[in-house]
């Protein structure tokens, strides 16, 4: 799958943020520079990825050490490591190693503060004090109000990054309280073009966290366009093999790496801010991260273009990116392309 799908995103980005929930999940930082070999050789050969610089990242599981993070907060170990990221348990893909609460998690935290390593929230309240399962289209506002707050007080140096934002409540609260260098947030192209009722028509877009209403949707649509330099791109793309998306129990999780750049600048140009599209693409997520912005540059232009075929790995497993015309998984016609 790795090999199938990394120079995809190879192709389109000059970096990504590598997330760390494989099987088994990502927590030394041994394991995080084999998964960065393993990344950059499923890359090689192709002269459009050459270059591509995976950002590691740490599974916030029971077993992370502070010293592990102490050691990753430089290349001393063999690679950086640039954020740790929660899952909470049972809520996504492969978060069986997660916390119930990211509060649980004292030592590692406090020692995220002190070195300056970003948290990375899939900020969802999955399972309540109780531990009755919370409705899941309101598990992300739940978080924004009971959780965040709190981590915010409780450690006040440390960055964090809202992943995957999907609420009207979670995009109030980032453009209140966000703030370059210490709260940002991501926002998936899914996020901007699909509302609820599209993803109860077409399953196989199904994602955590949900995406929600349509008057979320907007919402979050006018956040991006806004020019705040604490709301980034964050494409949330999730491999899963066709068997898994196209027929129950359907896994959660969409393929978006290769049309997201498009879907991203479609719209941008629908709301009239392609001005603040390049700070959103390729300024404010670098800098959080204290990285220089890409040299390289990209060309896309308007014209409509659909895709039609599958990623297909070594095996013959077919891996089907969102708005594919053939299953019709939404918004078949794309209205800007990249060139090469
Ligand atoms: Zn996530």
């Amino acid at each position: 799958m790795l090999r199938a799908v990394a120079p995809i995103t190879a192709a389109h980005w000059s970096r990504a943020i590598a997330m760390p929930n494989t099987e088994p999940p990502i927590e030394t930082i041994a394991q995080a520079v084999g998964y960065k070999k393993e990344i950059i050789a499923a890359c090689q050969g192709d002269a459009l990825t050459s270059g591509f610089e995976p950002l590691m990242t740490f599974y916030l599981t029971k077993n992370l050490k502070p010293s592990e993070i102490e050691r990753g907060a430089s290349d001393a170990g063999g690679t950086n490591i640039y954020g740790v990221k929660y899952y909470p348990y049972g809520a996504t893909t492969n978060s069986q190693w997660g916390y119930r609460n990211v509060l649980e998690a004292k030592d590692v935290l406090a020692t995220m503060e002190k070195v300056g390593m970003p948290l990375l929230l899939h900020g969802e309240v999955h399972v309540d004090e109780r531990g009755e399962e919370v409705d899941p289209y309101i598990g992300e506002q739940a978080f924004v109000k009971e959780i965040l707050p709190q981590l915010l007080e409780t450690y006040p140096k440390l960055k964090i990054s809202l992943e995957h934002l999907s609420s009207a409540e979670a995009a109030d609260f980032i453009e209140k309280h966000g703030k370059e260098q210490r709260l940002a947030a991501t926002i998936p192209a899914h996020h901007l073009l699909y509302g609820r009722t599209d993803i109860e028509k077409r399953p196989a877009l199904r994602s955590k966290p949900l995406v929600k209403d349509n008057s979320d949707k907007e919402r979050i649509r006018t956040l991006v366009t806004k020019g705040l330099p604490f709301v980034f791109a964050g494409t949330d793309s999730a491999p899963h093999p066709e068997s898994k998306k196209l027929s129950p129990p359907i896994a959660y999780g969409v393929f978006s790496a290769p049309v997201a750049l498009e879907l991203y600048t479609q719209v941008f140009d629908e709301l009239g801010a392609l001005d603040t599209l390049e700070n959103f693409l390729s300024v404010s997520g670098p800098r959080f991260y204290g990285l220089e912005p890409s040299a390289e540059t990209i060309t896309l232009i308007k014209k409509d273009w659909q895709t039609t075929e599958p990623v297909v790995t070594d095996e013959g497993v077919k891996v089907w990116p969102i708005c594919d015309a053939k299953h019709g998984l939404g918004n078949e016609t794309i209205h800007w392309q990249l060139t090469r």
